[in-house]
């Protein structure tokens, strides 16, 4: 797999830190996604009824019934996340939990977006209290969490809603403890079953004590 030079650079900037490591995707996991993004389409006169897990084929001109291309989909996304601090609130129990976490362990933000999105993202996480640094990727995931464990051998975990992400860790990682958490449980039943090796964690309350346990904080 290769990996984003972008966010290979971004690493590079990141302070050396050896104790465990968590990495956490950003939407759906750490910000709202799927509860703000229908809204924010109503005001643009769109809706998006969720008939498989993805965006686009799901999202329709509310006057016609139009369903849109992937080229308005990505110009739609581009619009709610310059706009995404007046929409992304923090999950239910995400902010306890990673200040919980963090006394032990290095948290780093990975977010799957354009790299043009990072300091919009930056300055909403900061404002929100979230003082943790924020990577961008264009590419998978898994390069860019190898390249984050760095040289030691220490224990990685990490959580994201997007199936596809994990299996990319997996492949970079052999060991890294994966779990998958949605803000909206309802999704599931869109989902391929997953892997017997992704933790299933309904929500940041369950998520905590497993992912310490992982960690072995
Ligand atoms: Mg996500």
């Amino acid at each position: 797999m290769s990996e984003d030079p972008e966010t290979a650079r971004q690493i590079a900037e990141l302070s050396a830190d050896e104790r465990p490591l968590l990495v956490l995707d950003v939407d759906d996991v750490v910000l709202e996604f799927i509860r703000p993004f229908p809204l924010f389409l109503q005001k643009r006169g769109y809706s998006l009824v969720i008939a498989s897990f993805k965006l686009t084929g799901n999202i329709a001109e509310a006057a016609n019934g139009r369903i849109i291309e992937q080229p308005e989909v990505t110009a739609l996304l581009d619009e709610f996340f310059g706009e995404q601090s007046d929409w992304q609130s923090i999950t239910d129990g995400a902010a306890e939990a990673l200040a919980m976490l963090g006394k032990h362990a290095e948290i780093v933000m990975l977010t799957a977006m354009p790299h043009r999105h990072r300091a919009v993202r930056r300055r909403h996480l900061q404002a929100l209290g979230l003082h943790y640094p924020l990577l961008t990727t264009e590419m998978a995931k898994g390069p860019a969490v190898a390249k984050l464990r760095g040289r030691t051998a220490r224990p990685v975990a990490f959580v994201d809603d997007q199936p596809s992400n994990h299996i990319s860790v997996r492949e970079a990682l052999w060991d890294a403890h994966l779990f998958h958490l949605m803000a909206d449980n309802s999704l599931r039943e869109f989902l391929p079953p997953l892997p017997d090796d992704i933790h299933v964690v309904w929500d940041w309350h369950e998520a905590t004590p497993k992912i310490a346990e992982a960690l072995a904080l």
